[in-house]
């Protein structure tokens, strides 16, 4: 008999890729295979985001096409979870999908396979089922460069955020579980570890006494797991995605200089103004977030910064809005990730002040920023030329090979040979504003 097959539909975040990593274990065991097809899946799964407006009204859309592909198919199960659900405390949202017949937060993801049993029984299963989702090992899509969660949820509740709400309050995993899960992977070939958590500088070992070796320098519970992760045999490349700028302690900061760490962090400043950052409640002011900053780069004097921007923020004025221009210029980001304010229901911002600046206004600002970050990465990049660097090679087609440096730069050279999975060393021949093109000057691991 052939066996059933699932379509996955991911959106979002690199959580959410590294949730539907779980999701493939799950569906996997039950005996089903995935299909990149949404035509000949039996089940056809989003793991939704909720970050935006736009990003709900594409699932909506995908869910009018799924129900008219359910009307001459009235066996295929059609499911969401991630995000949407999570929030959806009072099931608003749900009433807009009747197509839908799974409808799950994933931290229910264990009760997947007892919901397919009930809904059709010839996916009944006696396979393992965790208690907690993050228990559940990922299929990883890639065997190189892995993810790893290490946290889920959230406890600071800025105020534009759904976080909070779609995935509960912050959860740590204990360290051995990270550490035994990363030194499995190691073993399996992976070089690079992403570690995640929505405010993965908070991360929390519950098991501290045990979890950590007694050579381990830190005190501070995250920058001891970046240590540990440092010690595990074949892993190059550790980075993690998304600190807190309160969390930036001296011992994060200065466990960026561990070895394996990239030269790179991602730290999100959202506004650089101090009324706009009281009324996101990000707790900490412009000032703060460039001391943060100065002691990052008084460490790591070549370090990549990246940062998120939120423009068009309620009651944000022309003259608040310059400020972040102007905190952009101070902090001299290498890139930013900007986005314009979209008012997400059950939020405090949502409740409690007005979505004020107009669309266009948005708009506008969102430019001025985009221009403003293109100016400063071609210059950066420019600084590159001539220079040498590591790039760990993801990607080969028609003699053009690919790949990130440690600073996290696109980096393209030629090469007759297929080096995906090496890391090697190049020189940079010329900038542009997304890519540096370089020359391949050796091979330090295949
Ligand atoms: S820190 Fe703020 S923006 Fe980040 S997940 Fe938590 S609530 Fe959302």
């Amino acid at each position: 008999m052939p066996r059933a097959k699932y379509h996955l539909i991911t959106l979002g975040c690199q959580m959410n890729k590294s949730d539907s990593e779980r999701v493939a274990t799950v569906l996997d065991r039950m005996g089903m295979e995935e299909t990149g097809s949404e035509d000949d899946a039996d089940l056809i799964l989003i793991n939704s985001c909720s970050v935006r407006q736009t990003a709900e009204d594409r699932i909506f859309g995908k869910m009018r096409d799924f129900g008219r592909m359910k009307e001459k198919n009235p066996k295929l199960i059609i499911g969401v979870t991630g995000c949407l659900p999570g929030r959806d405390r009072d099931g608003v949202i749900r009433a807009k999908m009747p197509q839908a017949d799974l409808y799950f937060p994933i931290k229910d993801l264990p009760q997947l396979p007892r919901w397919m049993a009930e809904l059709n029984p010839e996916f009944a299963n006696e396979g393992d089922i965790e208690d907690d989702y993050l228990a559940v090992k990922p299929r990883y899509a890639n065997e190189k460069q892995t993810y790893v969660s290490i946290q889920t949820g959230c406890n600071k509740f800025c105020t534009y955020c759904v976080v909070p709400f779609s995935r509960g309050l912050e959860k740590n995993r204990p360290a051995a579980d990270v550490l035994n899960e990363i030194r499995e992977r190691a073993r399996n070939g992976a070089v690079e570890i992403t570690l995640l958590g929505q405010t993965v500088n908070a991360y929390l070992a519950s098991d501290r006494a045990t979890g950590f070796s007694k050579e381990n320098p830190y005190k501070d519970d995250f920058a001891a797991l970046l240590w540990e992760v440092n010690q595990i045999p074949g892993i190059e490349r550790i980075h993690y995605t998304a600190p807190h700028p309160r969390h930036m302690t001296d011992e994060v900061i200065d466990a960026l200089t561990l070895p394996k760490h990239v030269n790179y962090l991602h730290l999100p400043v959202q506004a650089g103004n101090d009324e706009v950052l009281r009324r996101m409640n990000r707790r900490y002011t412009c000032a703060e977030f460039l001391e943060v900053i100065r002691k990052v780069r008084a460490k790591s004097p070549t370090i990549g910064i990246g940062t998120d921007i939120i423009v068009g923020f309620c009651g944000e004025s022309e003259g608040q809005f310059e400020d972040t221009v102007a905190m952009y210029k101070a902090a001299d980001f290498d890139i930013a990730y900007t986005a314009m304010y979209s008012p997400r229901s059950g939020t405090a911002a949502y409740k409690a002040f007005k979505d004020d600046v107009p669309r266009l206004e948005k708009k506008r600002r969102w430019m001025k920023l985009q221009g403003l970050m293109e100016d400063t990465v071609l210059r950066k990049n420019q600084s590159y030329v001539g220079r040498e660097v590591e790039v760990l090679v993801d990607s080969w087609d028609h003699g053009v090979a690919s790949g990130q440096s440690r600073e996290m730069k696109l980096t393209r050279f030629n090469s007759a040979e297929d080096l995906r999975g090496a890391t090697v060393r190049v020189r940079v021949t010329k900038a542009f504003e997304w890519m540096l093109s370089s020359e391949l000057v050796s091979v330090v691991r295949r």
